[in-house]
C-alpha cells in the first residue's frame, strides 16, 4: 500500500503512527526534533509530555479515564507505554515522562514499517494521504500555509476558554431560560427562546463581582503566551479592568430579557449557553478566563444561581493553534479544502494529552478504513472515542479546543429512567454501557 506521511511525532502522531503500521501499512514519521524545538519542548524524544506528567484521572466514572479505558482496548501505544512507565498518583495516571518518551521513541524506531526523519516541515506537503500532528505550537511557516488553505478566520492561534458547568447543578429557583428578545440570541439559528440560561444581577450583586474578578488572582503568561487577544474574546477579567461597567454593556447587558419573578429588566446579566443537544451542560457566554482555577470557583460562584455550579471543565487562555474543525473537517478528519490532508489532535481542536493520542487513534483507525475502500465507521457517539468525534463535528458558534468530558458522550436514554439516577450513578452506567460498545465496535473493526 502507499506509504503514509505523518507530520508531528508528538502524542496524536505518535499514536496514528502506530496504528497505521500496525495495520499494514509504511508510515514516513515527520518530525523537527531535535533540529528545532517548539518553546515548551526541552526533550528529543517523541511523545514529550510538555508540563504535567499526569495522564489525569484514572476511574472509570470520570470522562477521561473511561476515555483511557477505551484506548486501552484500542491496543493504544500512547497507553501502553503510560502504563508501562507509571509512578503513583492516587487516584490519577501519571508517568515517568523520560521513560515514557523514551518508550514510545523505542517503539516507533524498531517498527518495521515506520520511517523516522528529522526536519522542519514548512508547508502542507505534496504527498498524499498526509496527516498534520503539529499540534499547538506548530511552528510558525506551517501555520501560515495552513492557513491559506482554511482561510483566517478558521486557524485560531490562542483559544480563550469559557468554563462549563452542569445543567443539574444550577439554582434553577433563580435562573430562567430566555433568548434575547425572545429570539435565538446573537444567532437565530443557535435555537429557540430557551437556548439560553440568564442569572440575573442587582447592582450591588453586579459590582461585588467586577470588584472580585478585577483582584483575583490570574495564571501568568508564559513567554510565547504573550497576550495578544482577539477584540471579540477577550479575557472577563480584561473587560472589567477596562472600567466598572464594560461588562453591562458588553456580554452582562439585560436588554431584552425580563426576570419572570420581578417581571422586571435585570440590572445585569450573565448568560449561560446549551454546550450538548441534551441541555446536560450550559458554557458562560464571555466569560473566557485566565483566573486560576481556584479563583474561578470562588469568583463564578458568586453568580446568582451559580452558589453551588459544579465545573465540568474550567476556563483558560493560551497558545494554541487549532482549526475550525466542525466547519473545515469533513468525516474521517479530512481538510473539506485539501482532499487527501488529514489533521489528528490539538491542531484538531480536541484538548489535553490523552485527547490528543486518542485523536491520533481515531486518525489512524479511520484512514486506514478508507485505505481498505470501506465507508467510514466511526466509533458510536456512546463511547468516550465517539464523543471526541461529536466534539471535532458539532457546529457551534465560536468552536473551543476541548478536554473530553460527559456532555460529549451521548446521554442515557430517557426511557430507562437512568436521567434520573444520581450524577455517579448515571456516570457509571454511561461508562459500562461505553465500554460494552466499544467492544462490540473494535470487534467488527480491525
Ligand atoms: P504535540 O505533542 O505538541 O506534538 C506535535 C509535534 O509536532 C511536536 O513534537 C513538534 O516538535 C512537532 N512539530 C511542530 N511543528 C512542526 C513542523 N513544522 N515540522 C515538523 N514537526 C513539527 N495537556 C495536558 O493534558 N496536560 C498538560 O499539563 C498540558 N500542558 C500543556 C502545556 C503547554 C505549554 C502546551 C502548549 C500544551 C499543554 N497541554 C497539556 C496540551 C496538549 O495536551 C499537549 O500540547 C499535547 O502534547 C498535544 O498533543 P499533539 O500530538 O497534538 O501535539
Amino acid at each position: 500500500p502507499t506509504e503514509i506521511l505523518i507530520v508531528g511525532g508528538g502524542l496524536a502522531g505518535s499514536e496514528a503512527a502506530f496504528q497505521l503500521a500496525e495495520r499494514g501499512h509504511a508510515v514516513r514519521l515527520v518530525e523537527m526534533k531535535p533540529h528545532k524545538r517548539t518553546p515548551a519542548q526541552t526533550g528529543d524524544g517523541l511523545a514529550e509530555l510538555v508540563c504535567s506528567n499526569s495522564l489525569r484521572g484514572a476511574a472509570l466514572g470520570n470522562a477521561v479515564g473511561l476515555l483511557k479505558e477505551e484506548l486501552r482496548r484500542a491496543g493504544s501505544l500512547i497507553l501502553r507505554c503510560a502504563d508501562l512507565t507509571a509512578v503513583p498518583a492516587g487516584g490519577a495516571l501519571a508517568v515517568d515522562r523520560e521513560r515514557f518518551s523514551a518508550e514510545v521513541t523505542r517503539a516507533l524506531s524498531a517498527h518495521p514499517r515506520i520511517t523516522i526523519e528529522s526536519r522542519e516541515v514548512t508547508a502542507i506537503p505534496a504527498e498524499r494521504p498526509v496527516i498534520l500532528a503539529t499540534g499547538p505550537l506548530t511552528t510558525d511557516a506551517l501555520a501560515a500555509d495552513l492557513e491559506r488553505a482554511v482561510g483566517a478566520e478558521h486557524l485560531a492561534y490562542y483559544d480563550a476558554i469559557a468554563p462549563i458547568l452542569s445543567a443539574d447543578s444550577l439554582d434553577w429557583d433563580k435562573v430562567w431560560k430566555q433568548s434575547r428578545y425572545g429570539k435565538g440570541g446573537e444567532a437565530e439559528s443557535e435555537g429557540g427562546d430557551d437556548a439560553y440560561v440568564n442569572c440575573p444581577f442587582d447592582e450591588a450583586q453586579y459590582r461585588a463581582f467586577v470588584r472580585a474578578l478585577v483582584e483575583s488572582e490570574k495564571v501568568p503568561a508564559r513567554d510565547f503566551e504573550e497576550p495578544r487577544y482577539f477584540e471579540g474574546c477577550l479575557p472577563c477579567e480584561v473587560m472589567a479592568e477596562r472600567g466598572e461597567m464594560t461588562l453591562a454593556f458588553g456580554p452582562m447587558k439585560p436588554v431584552g430579557l425580563v426576570d419572570p419573578r420581578t417581571d422586571k429588566r435585570p440590572y445585569a446579566v450573565v448568560q449561560l449557553r446549551q454546550e450538548d443537544e441534551a441541555g446536560t451542560a450550559y458554557n458562560l457566554v464571555g466569560f473566557q478566563t485566565r483566573m486560576k482555577y481556584g479563583e474561578q470557583l470562588r469568583v463564578f460562584r458568586m453568580i446568582p444561581g451559580l452558589e453551588e455550579a459544579e465545573f465540568l471543565r474550567m476556563g483558560s487562555v493560551h497558545r494554541n493553534t487549532f482549526v475550525n474543525a466542525p466547519e473545515q473537517l469533513g468525516p474521517g478528519m479530512e481538510l473539506l479544502a485539501r482532499p487527501g490532508v488529514f489533521l489528528a489532535g490539538q491542531i484538531s481542536g480536541v484538548e489535553g494529552y490523552v485527547e490528543s493520542a486518542a485523536g491520533g487513534l481515531l486518525c489512524g483507525l479511520l484512514l486506514a478504513q478508507r485505505q481498505r475502500g470501506e465507508t467510514l465507521r466511526p466509533p458510536p457517539p456512546t463511547t468516550a472515542l465517539g464523543g471526541l468525534l461529536t466534539h471535532l463535528t458539532r457546529k457551534q458558534p465560536r468552536y473551543q479546543p476541548s478536554n473530553i468530558t460527559w456532555a460529549h458522550v451521548a446521554p442515557l436514554p430517557l426511557e430507562d429512567g437512568q436521567r434520573k439516577l444520581r450524577k455517579r450513578a448515571r456516570y457509571d452506567a454511561m461508562a459500562e454501557r461505553a465500554l460494552r460498545d466499544i467492544d462490540a465496535w473494535l470487534a467488527t473493526h480491525p
